[in-house]
């Protein structure tokens, strides 16, 4: 049945299996082989894909699962107790299913709720600015009524009090720049575009300097300019709504704040390039947008703004659907995206060819990022010289940053292109800073002598993660956290990522305990620019960042751990601490050494 709701085709094999989960729990393995079947395709791709996605199993877990966020900011503001809590009022331990199999613990990476941390998934419904106080009473409701929507008793701002959206999440929007968060004239954009010809609108944007928001920068228009350009009868708009980056959440508040205009921009697109479908790839921690979006695009279908005959445009057709994301952090990166909405592992490919030319189902594709089909809708309305006339010659218009971590009032930032970091942290009460994540652990940790550089992709890239680390911080703790992120998220397809991060975060462990020398932090480097150089897809590409950046920006912290450390003396041997485990195997007292 469940097959066949998806037409038993081999591309929607994701859904297919996601909704055998929703239904029974899990996904047996004794289902795999009907599923292949019934779904045209093999029982090992079936395999692959459970295995695969971290919110997928093969095991029966409870009917509620918990999944509390794991990251750095999560750690710092008091998660780790939250857990512990969790484990008390459970009776269980992390990765464990109470006796009554009712309520499985799990922790998962960033959720996307930096602003409001520490927090967690129960089921798809999200819970914030969790307490170890509040956690006994949250397992008590949830005992009595497994229904994870009963526990939001409180809501956001804004159109997040939309009876759909169930989660205790607050947007927190500090800054609405002139492009995307202020007040807009809907569908403007859209209605002036198919006025013109799908080459004007090409050229508008191109006109425009919009690059993509995601972090890469590439010139938004020659995507579309090259995809409209290659050979093909079907063309794809995909949106890349899998922000996976810790510390980020500004695709979380777009796709509540401004659904529609994230759709008018994907509609400009479609008409530019001249596809018919679109496909909103959601990651799966923000499932509780999903009703939301879908009534969203009911609504635009129902004011033919979806459909056939788009706003009365003969032969203009284009409809989009919601393909949900399962806790894969690859997948954020085009490649993998395009292979998860095919219904495979989220596997990187080679590029060449690009997804402009060969994306998804092999077709021109142009996937560009939740925020930036915001901008080209605004670019359509208000024209190109006003969009390329905010920010700098090289980085035209506004920015959202996602700022979090030690700072008094963490949230939405829409600046300029060209705004001074340091100016970012005074305006979000962030003193005594010690260091910035810019662009999350895939980014650079910038300490006081960057915070006059100007967030631009020429100074200071970032794809909207901002992580405020105050003094009171382990700079390399974080970075340490970071690696161990790229460790578990590398898809293991090539040796530079899977093993070099493995290495590195050991040599950095090293170093922490006092136990590296100079040689280590020469290895750290030149095994760092190796992975980058080497790696497959963009994750290896920039996972060695924050242990190069910490060894750039930060050195004297590095120094101050290792042995030969400049100042022209060995620091001596700890024999004491050598020997400690030896003298209590031979029942010795160690402190004869000091003889
Ligand atoms: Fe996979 Fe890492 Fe290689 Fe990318 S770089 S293909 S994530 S192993």
């Amino acid at each position: 049945e469940i097959c066949g709701k998806y037409g038993n085709n081999r591309a929607r094999l994701m859904d297919i299996v996601q909704e055998v989960q929703e239904r029974i729990g899990h996904v047996p393995r004794e289902a795999f082989g009907l599923i292949a079947d019934e779904a045209n395709t093999h029982r090992v791709e079936v395999e692959s894909v459970v295995s695969f996605y971290a919110f997928l199993s093969d095991n029966k877990k409870g009917d509620v699962v918990i999944r509390l966020c794991d990251d750095i900011i999560d750690r710092f503001k008091g998660g780790e107790a939250v857990g512990e809590a969790l484990c008390k009022a459970l009776g269980i331990g992390f990765g464990e299913t109470t006796g009554d199999g009712s309520i499985t613990l799990e922790k998962t990476p960033c959720i996307g709720m930096s602003d409001q941390a520490p927090a967690m998934m129960v089921n798809d419904t999200v819970v914030t600015n969790l307490t170890p106080e509040s956690i006994p009473g949250i397992i008590r409701q949830l005992q009595e009524n497994p229904d994870p929507q009963a526990l939001v008793h409180e809501t956001g701002d804004g159109i997040n009090a939309d009876p759909l959206v169930h989660a205790m999440v607050n947007n927190h929007i500090r800054e609405a720049g002139p492009v995307i968060l202020a007040n807009y004239r809907r569908d403007a954009g859209l209605r002036k575009a198919l006025t013109q010809a799908p080459e004007e609108v090409i050229e508008d944007v191109k006109n425009s300097g919009l690059r993509g928001r995601g972090g890469a920068g590439f010139l938004t228009g020659l995507k579309w300019e090259l995809t409209r350009q290659s050979p093909g009868t079907d063309k794809f708009v995909l949106c890349n709504a899998d922000e996976g980056e810790p510390g980020t959440f500004k695709d979380r508040v777009l796709l509540t704040e401004r659904a529609d205009l994230v759709l008018e921009g994907m509609t400009v697109a479609a008409y530019a390039i001249g596809a018919e479908t679109g496909i909103i790839y959601l990651r799966g921690e923000y499932a509780y947008l999903r009703a939301y979006l879908e009534d969203t695009m009911n609504q635009r279908r129902a004011a033919n703004l979806l459909g056939i005959n788009i706003l009365g445009k003969e032969g203009f057709n284009f409809d989009v659907r919601i393909q949900m994301g399962a806790g894969a952090y690859v997948c954020g990166e085009e490649t993998s995206l395009i292979s998860s909405c095919e219904g495979t592992r989220g596997d990187p490919t080679d590029r060449t060819p690009f997804p402009v030319v060969k994306g998804y189902m092999v077709s021109p594709t142009a996937v560009n990022n939740v925020e930036s089909y915001c901008c080209a809708a605004r670019i359509m309305d208000m024209g190109p010289g006003w969009f390329s006339g905010i920010g700098t010659d090289r980085s035209a218009g506004t920015k959202l940053l996602s700022v979090c971590g030690d700072c008094e009032r963490p949230g939405i930032y829409e600046v300029p292109f060209g705004t001074r970091l340091g100016d970012i942290l005074e305006r979000a009460g962030a003193d005594d800073v010690a260091c910035v994540c810019v662009g999350g652990p895939s980014g650079q940790m910038v300490g006081p002598a960057q915070f006059g550089l100007g967030i631009s992709y020429e100074e200071l890239s970032t794809g909207g993660s901002m992580m405020v680390f105050s003094n009171q911080r382990d700079i390399l703790e974080v970075a340490d956290a970071f690696m161990e992120f790229f460790v578990d998220e590398s898809c293991g397809y090539c040796v530079p990522c899977r093993v070099g991060n493995v290495l590195l975060k050991k040599r950095l462990e090293r170093v922490r305990k006092g136990e590296g020398a100079q040689s280590d932090l020469d290895y750290l480097q030149r095994l760092g620019e190796s992975v980058k150089f080497t790696s497959r897809c963009g994750l290896g590409q920039t996972s060695p960042n924050p242990v190069l950046s910490t060894l750039k920006n930060f050195r004297p912290v590095y120094n101050a751990l290792v042995k030969d450390n400049g100042d022209g003396l060995q620091k001596s041997f700890n024999i004491m601490k050598a020997v400690e485990a030896a003298s209590a195997i031979a029942g010795r007292r160690s402190e004869i050494f000091h003889a």
